[in-house]
């Protein structure tokens, strides 16, 4: 049977095609898409040692984008995990201090975003091919860091897209500006604006929004989506992985077919983990699922008090930059499911966060959390982490998977709970080379700037540099063009003439 969409905020459950969700991105309505009932996965779990990670992502996403052929995934899936994953598993597990940490840092941004964003732009191109043939995508982003660059590097010279990344010219690490800024691909562009993230990100909701623009493109030749882990079309490929792991346990003799695991999940947006809790509902033997944040922990308190309250938080920058978030945008898909997939619940709570700053669930609905537990490390603790770690067996943990396994550890000592547990291993810590080092001891390199510090970590880490780490340092970057916020609209209009 064909799976079928509709959003988090439509009473009326009007349903949309796979490839018509992944076009919109957001629901007209401001809900996100979710499958009206989970499909059926045609394997078993004794199948999962023996599938290529192609294989198996295939298995996992056809049932879901059944507006899909197989012959078009296949070349999608193709497309995605190749030769631009430094290793043939694409996400490799390695065991450091009695835990699993899944490796999803391997591809060309060396964060777990290209699992997604590798995969994606395909997929759009596909949905754009059946649903609307005339117009080609304009991918327009806001970001911080992370997604525009890992957004970029998927649809470089991706025939019929074109992308946009906007970023606060004063808010980003001097590695992601060199990131952006040295993009290959024809068809891509960043621009730095004079403002945060939140003017970024304001301005380009507005851009969409915005009639006049949408004419003027259209008449053009374009349309617009988006590429933020709100697209249905982000989250389904990274179900993958957790199957991905759970295999490569069965292989490494570390449990049988049916045996409970644990995953902790470093977690900002809440798409990764909520990817996890979809494996769950799909027949994987996951027991708990591990919230951890830093010290924007929003996130800790619902899950302990039922309560997601932002109206009197002070916004923390920490060292695990990528989750710095406080309005987990994703959360909005597991209070459909916790609320029996009620969409006027739903609305109403979305509608009192946005007015009120905080919202509060009852005991029924909390009694629908039961498989996340969640916790927090402060900046010390992740730092003391990472030392930890090191110390066992040399391994060097980035700080966002750092908040993962000291979450994790801290679980494991107070409950006992001896499944085995997989820390989600969301970047590679060479992007982090500021907050790493002194976390190894060596604090005079700490104090360099910028991507020259890299070198001195690959070096105390015994990590070898990756390519998409000496391109940094050896392709000239193109000149920052610094906008005005009120000048983004214009600015899109003239790349898009
Ligand atoms: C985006 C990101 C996260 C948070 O993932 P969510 O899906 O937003 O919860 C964690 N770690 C790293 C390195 C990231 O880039």
């Amino acid at each position: 049977m064909a799976t079928q969409y509709w959003s988090t905020r439509d009473p009326e459950g009007k349903k949309v095609t796979a490839s018509q969700a992944i076009l919109n991105g957001l629901a007209p309505d401001g809900g996100l898409y979710l499958p009206v009932e989970l499909p059926h996965l045609d394997f078993e779990l004794t199948d999962l040692p023996q599938l290529s990670y192609q294989e198996l992502a295939l298995k996992v996403l056809a049932p879901f984008l059944s507006d899909f052929t197989t012959a078009e995934l296949r070349e999608c899936i193709k497309k995605a995990y190749g030769d631009q994953f430094d290793d043939e598993r694409i996400a490799p597990v390695s065991w450091h201090a009695g835990n699993g940490y899944l490796e999803l840092f391997h591809g060309p941004t060396l964060a777990f975003k290209d699992l997604a964003l590798q995969l994606m732009p395909h997929l759009m191109v596909a949905a754009a091919k059946k649903n609307d043939p005339d117009h080609s995508i304009v991918i327009l982003t806001a970001t911080s860091g992370d997604t525009g660059k890992a957004a970029m590097e998927g649809f470089a010279d991706v025939p019929g897209t074109k992308i946009i990344v906007f970023y606060p010219e004063h808010g980003v690490s001097p590695i992601q500006r060199q990131q952006m800024l040295t993009q290959r691909g024809k068809n891509t562009f960043a621009i730095g604006i004079d403002g945060n993230f939140d003017d970024a990100q304001t301005n380009v909701k507005k851009i969409f929004r915005d009639p006049q623009v949408q004419q003027t493109i259209g008449d053009n030749g374009y349309r617009f989506s988006s590429a933020n882990s709100i697209n249905i079309g982000r989250l389904l490929p990274q179900i993958v992985y957790y199957f991905s792991a759970y295999g490569q346990l069965m292989k490494a003799g570390k449990i049988r077919a049916g045996d409970f695991v644990n995953f902790s999940v470093p977690t900002g947006n809440f798409g990764d983990i909520f990817a996890g809790y979809l494996a769950k509902q799909l027949g994987l033997p996951v027991n708990k699922l591990i919230c951890a944040s830093n010290e924007n922990n929003v996130l800790t308190e619902f899950f302990r008090k039922g309560v997601y309250d932002v109206k009197d938080r002070d916004f923390h920058v920490t060292s695990s930059p990528s989750m710095d978030i406080l309005v987990s945008s994703n959360l909005e898909r597991l209070l459909f499911y916790a609320l029996g997939q009620n969409a006027n619940k739903t609305t109403k709570l979305m509608k009192e966060l946005q007015e009120k700053g905080v919202y509060q669930i009852d005991q029924q609905t909390r009694d629908h959390l039961v498989d996340f537990y969640a916790g927090f490390a402060t900046q010390t603790e992740t730092a003391e982490e990472i030392k930890r770690v090191y110390r066992v067996d040399h391994a060097v943990l980035d700080p966002h998977t750092a908040v993962g396994s000291f979450v994790a550890q801290r679980y494991q000592a107070a409950t006992k709970d001896d499944h085995q547990l997989v820390v989600l291993s969301t970047a590679s810590p060479l992007k982090f080379p500021q907050a790493v080092l002194p976390a190894l001891g060596d604090k005079d390199n700490a104090k360099i700037p910028g991507i020259e510090a890299i070198p001195f970590l690959a070096s105390d880490a015994n990590i070898p540099i990756p390519d998409s780490i000496s391109r940094l340092f050896n392709t000239p970057s193109q000149p920052e063009q610094s906008v005005e916020p009120d000048q983004m609209a214009a600015t899109v209009l003239k790349i898009l003439q």
